[in-house]
């Protein structure tokens, strides 16, 4: 029997507490899903879920009694959040689907363990640690940790056709843990039903695809997307563009010691086109921010490597730095490639792109040291030819590398007022 009462998330006196509640008077409370996977995966445990035999109001109850914090978080559909010590554990009621739609499921409240097991998606997601630490595993889930195999409980269309944003999570999850090709059963149903993509919600499709993204090699899972046309189910944009650029990205992010970012994986597979990027940003309710680096990207200057420093720091004084990173990132990690390839001339582009990029990480904009009332006081009416003015002033303050001084560029401003 695998047991993980030896592993610290396991001893953390919080989640003891919380376990030592659910498991008194006949009722059961067991540790469930990423963090038994991930502990067995020997992964970081960040969050903890429990399932429990206990309805809601009895655990809200029982809560009450040990003097433990209880949020109501989702009484609806069994889940209620149990504070510890300023840590959160989920503590769900064990449920079975009653009807489901593709989207939604209508659930009961269940004191059975086999049924809430073959209601999750993954075997490896379907796992428990009891109160002693030993794993309890329903579905075959232990075998497929240790070959990495993530693989659909029961009939994978079956279990597809429940909820359609399962096709996406076993794609996630393969990202993350698989090895070796996606299970066959799961790539056949998800490529047959994947028409039905368009029916879940926005933000449930970019929540996991986010989350695919963010794996530290996406690469695979991208290529079996797009091979089952899945991929461009969700992303069009992605279509023509391809995901030739990914392993080069992977590999510059590893080299460099960038973070995984997700936006920088997408910009990498989907074009340049501000148009469409906005379609995009809109089609998958992306946040403000996130749409925000997609347009700054799109409506960066392209950079070329041999650009002068100066030419260059007036480019990030006009249009910003947070596109021209990204520019430059995809440009570096394309260039580093090409350069493994034996070009001489790749490796000089890309050392040159690899300072311009470092400039633009350090980049802090100066500020113009005039304003609009520097050019009334001057003797410039209020009109249209305040703005002019000043933007004449800032050009010429750019030209000259932003060297000049304010005194200086008041005279010259007199200069301009007096005609
Ligand atoms: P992580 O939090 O690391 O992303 P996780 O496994 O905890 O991974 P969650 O999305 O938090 O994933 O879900 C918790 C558990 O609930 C899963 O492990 C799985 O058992 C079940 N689950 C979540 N979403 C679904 C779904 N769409 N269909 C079936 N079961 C699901
Ligand atoms: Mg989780």
């Amino acid at each position: 029997m695998t047991n993980l009462a030896g592993e610290d998330w396991f001893r953390n006196p919080a989640l003891t507490r919380v376990l030592a509640l659910l498991n008194s008077d006949g009722a059961v409370g067991r540790v469930v899903g990423g963090a038994v996977r991930n502990s067995l995966l020997g992964i970081p445990v960040s969050d903890i879920d429990i399932a429990t035999t206990l309805r809601p109001e009895a655990v809200m109850e029982r809560a009450a009694v040990a003097g433990v914090k209880a949020v109501p978080t989702g009484l609806a559909h069994g889940t209620v959040t149990l504070v510890v010590d300023g840590t959160p554990f989920e503590v769900t009621t064990l449920r079975r689907d009653v009807e489901t739609d593709g989207r939604h499921a209508q659930v009961a409240f269940s004191t059975d363990w086999q049924a809430d097991a073959e209601r999750r998606d993954l075997t490896m997601n379907a796992l428990y640690v009891d109160a002693n630490g030993d794993v309890v595993d329903l579905v075959g889930g232990l075998a497929d940790i240790d070959s990495r195999t993530v693989r659909f409980i029961g009939d994978a269309s079956m279990r597809i056709a429940e909820d359609y944003l399962r096709i996406l999570r076993f794609f996630r999850f393969f990202a993350h843990y698989g090895s070796g090709r996606p299970d066959a059963a799961g790539l056949k149903a998800s490529a047959a039903a994947r028409s039905k993509l368009k029916t879940l919600s926005a933000e449930r499709v970019w929540s996991e695809l986010k989350k695919l993204l963010s794996a530290a090699d996406p690469g695979r899972a991208l290529l079996w997307m797009r091979q089952a046309g899945i991929l461009t189910e969700i992303l069009p944009e992605s279509e023509k563009w391809g995901i030739d650029a990914i392993p080069a990205l992977v590999g510059t992010e590893k080299a460099l010691g960038w973070d995984a970012d997700p936006r920088l994986r997408l910009a990498a597979i989907v074009p340049p086109d501000a148009e469409r990027l906005a379609a995009m940003a809109a089609r998958l309710r992306l946040s403000r921010e996130e749409a925000g680096y997609f347009s700054a990207w799109a409506t960066a200057p392209a950079v070329a490597d041999d650009m002068a420093g100066t030419a260059f720091s007036r480019l990030l004084y006009r249009h910003g730095a947070e596109g021209i990173k990204v520019r430059l990132k995809l440009a570096l990690a394309s260039a580093r490639v090409r350069a493994e390839n034996g070009g001489v001339e790749d490796m000089q582009r890309a050392g040159r792109l690899s300072d311009l990029l470092n400039r633009a990480e350090r980049w802090q904009k100066p500020v113009f040291p005039l304003s609009g009332a520097d050019v009334l006081a001057a003797g410039i009416a209020a009109g249209p030819k305040v703005g002019e003015t000043l933007s004449r002033l800032e050009t010429e303050w750019l030209d000259r590398n932003f060297s000049v001084d304010r005194a200086t560029l008041v005279a010259r401003l007199q200069e301009i007022a007096n005609g």
